[in-house]
C-alpha cells in the first residue's frame, strides 16, 4: 500500500482534514484502504509546490528531462508485479489487464522520453524584412489533472509523461475509487524527480477537482472521465480563462459490411467490446452489422462471447472478465440490462448480473434493437454490446454518427476503396479498419464532439501542454 496521506513537494504529508475515503475491493466488497478525502486548501498547498517548482523543471533541457523520464519508466518496470497486483486489487482488473496497462505505462514515459527530445517547430526565418522571427515552444505552467477509475495508472501515466516532457508540473486527483497505483507510482519514482514537480491530491471531484478546475494558479486542467464532470471542470475553467483538455466518455459503432470477414469481426469484437469488462471508452460496443449477415455474425459473436471466463483476478490466468469497479457502476449497469428486457430487446448472450460477492455482470450480446433504444444511444461502460441491423452504406454512416459522442468508430469490409470512404465519413477521432482498439502510442488519442477536445499521447499531446512563442528579431541596418 502507498504511504498515508497527500503527495505534495517530494512526501506524502497530512492533509488538512482528517476524514477519509474508503477503497473497497470490487471483488469482495471489502474495504482495502483508506486514503485522505482531500480539500480545497490541499489543493493551495500543492498548487503553491507546484507553481515553486516549475520554473526551474522547465529550464532543464529536454535531455535532462528525457533522462529523467526513463528513469521514471525502469523504476516502473521494476515493480511492475506490485503495480499489476494493487491495480488488480482496486480494480477487479484481471491480471492480464494489469499487465497491459503497466506495460502501456512504461511504454508511455519511454515514449514521450523520446519525443522531448525531437519536437519540431516552423522554421525560424526572415517573414517580414529585416526582421527574423523565431519561434519558441514553452511549458504551460502547472497542469491540474483529473484522472478516471477505469485505467488509473495509465490515464494517469498518458498526463503525466507529456506534461513533464513539456516542461510543466502538476497536480494530479486520481479518481476516489481507484487512488491506489496513483499514490504507489508518486511513492516510487519520488527520490527521481525535484520536489514539487509531481504532486497527487486525493479527494472527491466536486472538491479537490474543482479546486482544481478553478484555482488561478492553474494554467490548464486536463481531465479525463465522464461528460457531466468534463462540462463541470469547462465551467469552472471559464472564470480564469484556463486552457482545457477533455477526454470524455465515448459509445463506439462498429459498421460491418456484407462482405466482411464476419468471424474475424466477431473475434475483434470480443477483445474491443469486453476488454476491461467493458469498462472503456473505446469500447467496439455499438455494432451496425447488414441486415443479411446479421443473423451469421450474431452467431459468431455469440460464440465468442459464449467462451469468456468470468472472475475475481487470482482465479487463474485465464479470468479475462473481472467485476465492476464499483457498487453505484455495477447497478447502473444492471439498470440498463433490466430496462432493455422490460422494453422487450433479448440477450443473445449474458443479459443479468452473476451471484455475489462482487460487481459481476455476464457478457452480454444484446439484439435486435432500434438506433433510439437506450442501450444503443447511451454509453452502458459495460460488458455489454447490442447489435442493430441497416440496409445500404448511406444508412449506416448516418446512424452511426447520430451520436453525441466522436471519441472511436470502426469499419469491417474488404473492400478497401469503401474502407477509405466510410472512414472518413465516420465522425470520431479514431477510426479502425478491420479491428477496434488496438492502440499506438505513437498515434493520437482523443474525441470529437460530446467526447471532449485535446489529444492523449503523440506528439499532438506535447503540443497541448505546451504554447509557442513568437519572438521577432529587427536585424535591419
Ligand atoms: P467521472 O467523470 O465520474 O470521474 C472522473 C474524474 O472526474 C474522477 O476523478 C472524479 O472525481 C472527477 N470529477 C467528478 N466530478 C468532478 C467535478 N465536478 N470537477 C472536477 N472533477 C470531477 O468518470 P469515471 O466514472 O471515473 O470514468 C468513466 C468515464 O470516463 C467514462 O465516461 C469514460 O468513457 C471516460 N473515459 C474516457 C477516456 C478517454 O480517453 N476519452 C478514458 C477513460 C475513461
Amino acid at each position: 500500500m502507498p504511504p498515508a496521506g497527500q503527495f505534495i513537494d517530494g512526501a506524502f504529508r497530512p492533509s488538512t482534514s482528517a476524514a477519509t475515503l474508503d477503497v473497497v475491493d470490487p471483488c469482495h466488497e471489502t474495504v482495502l484502504a483508506q486514503v485522505p478525502d482531500g480539500t480545497a486548501a490541499d489543493v493551495e498547498v500543492a498548487v503553491a509546490a507546484a507553481r515553486k517548482a516549475q520554473p526551474a523543471w522547465g529550464g532543464l533541457t529536454p535531455k535532462e528531462r528525457s533522462q529523467i523520464l526513463l528513469q521514471i519508466a525502469d523504476r516502473v518496470a521494476e515493480h511492475h508485479d506490485l503495480l499489476v497486483n494493487l491495480e488488480s486489487a482496486n480494480t477487479g482488473k484481471p491480471f492480464e489487464v494489469s499487465r497491459d496497462d503497466v506495460a502501456s505505462t512504461i511504454d508511455t514515459f519511454r515514449f514521450f522520453a523520446g519525443a522531448a527530445r525531437a519536437t519540431t517547430s516552423q522554421a525560424a526565418g526572415n517573414y517580414a524584412a529585416d526582421h527574423l522571427s523565431v519561434i519558441v515552444r514553452e511549458p504551460l505552467g502547472v497542469i491540474g489533472v483529473v484522472t478516471p477509475w477505469n485505467y488509473p495508472l495509465l490515464m494517469a501515466a498518458w498526463k503525466i509523461a507529456p506534461i513533464l516532457a513539456a516542461g510543466n508540473s502538476l497536480v494530479l486527483k486520481p479518481s476516489e475509487i481507484t487512488p491506489l497505483t496513483t499514490c504507489k507510482f508518486a511513492e516510487l519514482v519520488a527520490d527521481l524527480l525535484p520536489a514539487g514537480v509531481l504532486n497527487v491530491v486525493t479527494g472527491t471531484g466536486p472538491v479537490v477537482g474543482a479546486a482544481l478546475a478553478g484555482h488561478p494558479g492553474v494554467d490548464m486542467i486536463a481531465l479525463t472521465g465522464s461528460v457531466n464532470s468534463g462540462k463541470a471542470v469547462a465551467r469552472a475553467a471559464a472564470e480564469s480563462l484556463k486552457r482545457v483538455h477533455l477526454e470524455l466518455g465515448g459509445k463506439a459503432p462498429v459498421v460491418i459490411f456484407e462482405d466482411a470477414d464476419l468471424p474475424a469481426a466477431a473475434s475483434s469484437i470480443r477483445a474491443a467490446g469486453y476488454w476491461n469488462s467493458g469498462q472503456e471508452c473505446g469500447a467496439g460496443c455499438r455494432v451496425l452489422v447488414h441486415e443479411s449477415v446479421a443473423d451469421a455474425f450474431v452467431e459468431h459473436l455469440v460464440k465468442e462471447v459464449s467462451s469468456f471466463t468470468v472472475g475475481e483476478p487470482g482465479a487463474g490466468d485465464d479470468v479475462e472478465i473481472g467485476p465492476l469497479v464499483s457498487r453505484p457502476h455495477f447497478d447502473r449497469v444492471r439498470g440498463y440490462l433490466d430496462r432493455a428486457k422490460d422494453a422487450g430487446i433479448r440477450a443473445a448472450v449474458g443479459g443479468s448480473a452473476l451471484d455475489g460477492p462482487g460487481f459481476f455482470i455476464a457478457p452480454t450480446v444484446l439484439v435486435g434493437l432500434d438506433s433510439d433504444a437506450e442501450a444503443a444511444r447511451e454509453e452502458i461502460f459495460g460488458p455489454v454490446v447490442t447489435v442493430e441491423t441497416f440496409s445500404d452504406e448511406d444508412e449506416a454512416v448516418t446512424r452511426a454518427n447520430a451520436t453525441a459522442y466522436g471519441l472511436s468508430a470502426s469499419v469491417f469490409t474488404e473492400n478497401a476503396k469503401r474502407s477509405h470512404d466510410v472512414a472518413g465519413k465516420l465522425d470520431a477521432g479514431t477510426v479502425w479498419v478491420n479491428s477496434h482498439l488496438v492502440l499506438a502510442t505513437e498515434a493520437p488519442w482523443g474525441g470529437f464532439k460530446g467526447s471532449g477536445y485535446g489529444r492523449d499521447l503523440s506528439i499532438y499531446a506535447l503540443d497541448d501542454y505546451s504554447r509557442t512563442k513568437h519572438v521577432m528579431h529587427n536585424h535591419g541596418r
